[in-house]
């Protein structure tokens, strides 16, 4: 469409009566073919101006999110000029999971809703048959293989560290080791998931845990970390070890991104249904094409990454009944977000 708008402007001082005519007829066909397009897809496409306000919106935006389309970008307070991508859920007109995702373009953001209800309860199902099944029976076998020279190669580490005065060395070893029997541990978990056993308790227990085994990743590169906890934080049911993957991975990704030097913020605030965290780094950010398939197994653009971190974690949350969210922008960093529900609350409509 680009092309063929400069092309016609190009040229338009040339062009006689008929050619114009042609032009003009063609443009109109285009134009109605993309309106019908607008008006029947089943994908919410809303237009904001730069301004965030409602420019155009199809019917099955409204359909889907089942409420005033200005009553929606309200709450789900979606920012300008940036790409971003989350889930919600929603119970009203039914239940079911949407996928929202922002991208900005020149005259503002289009914002697109997807009903991904039946694909997100595949998901699952796929990772578990279909063509990760050779990719799961291999880590299995391989983990096996592993886990147990790491085992022996722990308990002989922690004799040795007994009968020794400088240990300093041996737990280096010591942590390397643990490191491995994490990194496999995650790919089995990624493979085979345990539903989590929940009680209740902190959202910040699990990352106080987490900033405490990461601490001298963050400090060998200089890296600041912040905890802000707002007010008082209620309590929500969580399994802490899964939690604690979960900040795990979004703060090694975290860490990850930023140059050394750089700096993660991490919120935790709470609204009347949800606790929020919010884990925000001023490292690298991504594109939209990325934000887009972000949380999709085995999607890295690390020469050592799995793809697997983000998977784990959106999963993690959602068997917690939470949701998570992202929001970034290129070379200026990257915010996720993650609601857990409270324990009391009142009944959500929309939860993002
Ligand atoms: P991995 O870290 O093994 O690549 P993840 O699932 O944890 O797998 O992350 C997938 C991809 O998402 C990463 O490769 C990276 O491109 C992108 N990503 C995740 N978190 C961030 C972040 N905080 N900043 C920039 N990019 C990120
Ligand atoms: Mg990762």
């Amino acid at each position: 469409m680009k092309d063929f708008f400069n092309g016609v402007r190009r040229h338009i001082g040339k062009l006689d009566a008929k050619l114009l005519r042609e032009q003009y007829e063609r443009l109109s066909d285009e134009l109605v073919a993309l309106d019908t397009l607008f008006e029947t897809i089943s994908i919410g496409i809303i237009f904001l101006n730069e301004q965030g306000g409602i420019v155009k919106s199809n019917p099955a935006a409204r359909e889907l999110l089942g409420i005033d389309i200005k009553d929606a970008m309200e709450s789900l307070a979606i920012p300008l000029g940036k790409s971003t991508k989350r889930d919600i859920d929603i119970s009203y007109p039914i239940e079911r999971t949407l996928e929202i995702k922002s991208v900005p373009v020149d005259s503002g953001t289009i914002v697109y809703i997807d009903d991904v209800t039946a694909e997100r309860a595949r998901t699952e199902e796929e990772l578990r048959v279909g063509a990760t099944r050779a990719v799961r029976d291999l880590a299995a076998g391989v983990a096996h293989e592993i886990g147990n020279p790491l085992n022996a190669l722990s308990l002989n580490l922690q004799l040795l560290k007994r009968s020794t005065k400088d240990s300093s060395e041996i737990d280096e070893c010591l942590n390397q080791v643990e490191r491995l029997s994490g990194i496999i541990q995650g790919f089995l978990q990624a493979l085979r998931p345990s539903k989590p056993n929940l009680s209740r308790g902190t959202i910040a227990d699990p990352i106080k845990s987490c900033l405490a085994t990461m601490k001298n990743l963050f400090e060998e590169r200089g890296i600041l970390v912040s905890l802000d906890l707002v007010g008082a934080i209620p309590s929500v049911a969580l399994d802490k070890s899964q939690m604690e993957q979960v900040f795990f991975n979004l703060l090694k990704n975290a860490l990850e991104a930023v140059k050394d030097g750089g700096s993660i913020d991490i919120d935790i605030s709470s609204d009347d249904n949800d606790v929020i965290t919010t884990i925000r780094d001023n490292g690298l950010g991504m594109n939209a094409e990325q934000v887009t398939h972000l949380f999709e197994p085995y999607k890295t653009s690390k020469e050592h990454g799995t793809g697997l971190g983000l998977m784990i974690t959106a999963r993690i949350i959602r068997d917690h009944g939470g949701s998570i969210a992202v929001e970034s922008q290129l070379g200026e960093g990257t915010t996720f977000t993650v609601r857990l529900p409270r324990i009391e609350r009142r009944i959500r409509a929309l939860k993002g």
